[in-house]
């Protein structure tokens, strides 16, 4: 199994994700250029990145399931303000850049909030703004990540994901990000996993499927709220998680938590502890630990 998590990128650029990965015995990972939700980007340093690549090798991380995310707050589906469309359409451009310097090969993306606009014209302004970006030489595949469907979000249909795929010039360059959260409160009962692959085979392909985004979510089945949850600690529950992680349709597509920080305890808004290295355990053993939480503050408290 290629299971990893979302780390920071920091200082030390690639190498610090790298570490930071190691640190939870994980065999890829999932990072942010900058800070997820501002734009204010680093030129990318070739001596830290090189050693980067050469501390992934000595611990097994392939950089060809390493996964980029693109920051929230590009939105290539509303175009009202044409200087902020075009600035979306631009910091992607740099973004598949800076992946391309750093040999990443998947960036994903968010496909964009429509907010005033209509639904279509904004699908529509998502594939224009797409076409601008791809081009015959590009080397890294976006992957539109499937959306909890929070406000004006686009992309929490699997129509809505086909709509914007149908309309790319290089197919063969765009893919698709499983985010189990995320589907859970659009609507998608996980339960049956089976059969919503046979749906997502049906409506994209399955081969579109690049990455999966492995969370447990704080709310019902279609809330739209888009909250995630530890593992086995929201309304999906670890063996329903467990089961789609190990899903044989999806062998070898890496699988990335997202899941909260852990507080000192239940109700500390300071979220100081990552889970992932004990999730991650978790996850691989096939056994659900119900004093995960405690066991994460003893852990780094020490
Ligand atoms: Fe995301
Ligand atoms: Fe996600
Ligand atoms: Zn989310």
């Amino acid at each position: 199994m290629i299971i990893g998590s979302h780390v920071s990128y920091g200082r030390d650029g690639l190498l610090g994700s790298a570490v930071e990965a190691i640190s939870y015995g994980a065999n890829t990972f999932m990072f942010y250029t900058g800070a997820p939700q501002n734009t204010i980007r680093k030129p990318i340093d070739m001596e830290t990145t090189k050693e980067a690549l050469k501390l992934m090798q000595e611990n097994n991380i392939d950089i060809n399931s390493v996964i980029c995310h693109a920051p929230y707050i590009i939105n290539l589906a509303n175009n009202k303000d044409l200087s902020k469309y075009e600035f979306s359409i631009n910091f992607l451009k740099n973004e598949i850049a800076r992946c391309e310097m750093l040999g990443v090969k998947w960036l994903v993306l968010h496909p964009g909030s429509s907010v005033g606009i209509e639904k279509k014209d904004a699908l529509n302004n998502i594939i224009n703004a797409l076409n601008q970006v791809i081009n015959k030489d590009t080397r890294v595949m976006v992957l539109l990540e499937t959306m909890a469907g929070k406000g004006t979000e686009l992309g929490s249909s699997l129509e809505e994901i086909k709509y914007i795929i149908d309309g790319i010039e290089y197919k063969d360059k765009i893919g698709v990000c499983l985010d189990t959260c995320h589907l859970n409160d659009a609507g998608y009962d996980l339960e049956l996993f089976d059969q919503f692959l046979d749906n997502f085979e049906q409506i994209i392909g399955i081969s579109y499927i690049k990455c999966m985004h492995v969370n447990d979510s704080k709310n019902e089945i279609a809330s739209h709220k888009d909250r995630h949850a530890n593992i086995g600690f929201g309304t999906l529950g670890f063996d329903k998680i467990w089961k789609i992680i190990n899903n044989k349709r999806l062998e070898g597509i890496p699988k990335i938590l997202e899941t909260p920080y852990i507080g000192n305890d239940d109700n500390d808004k300071e979220r100081i502890y990552p889970p992932y290295k004990f999730e991650i355990e978790m996850l691989k053993n096939n056994v659900f630990n119900e004093n995960l939480l405690d066991d994460i503050r003893k852990f780094y408290k020490n």
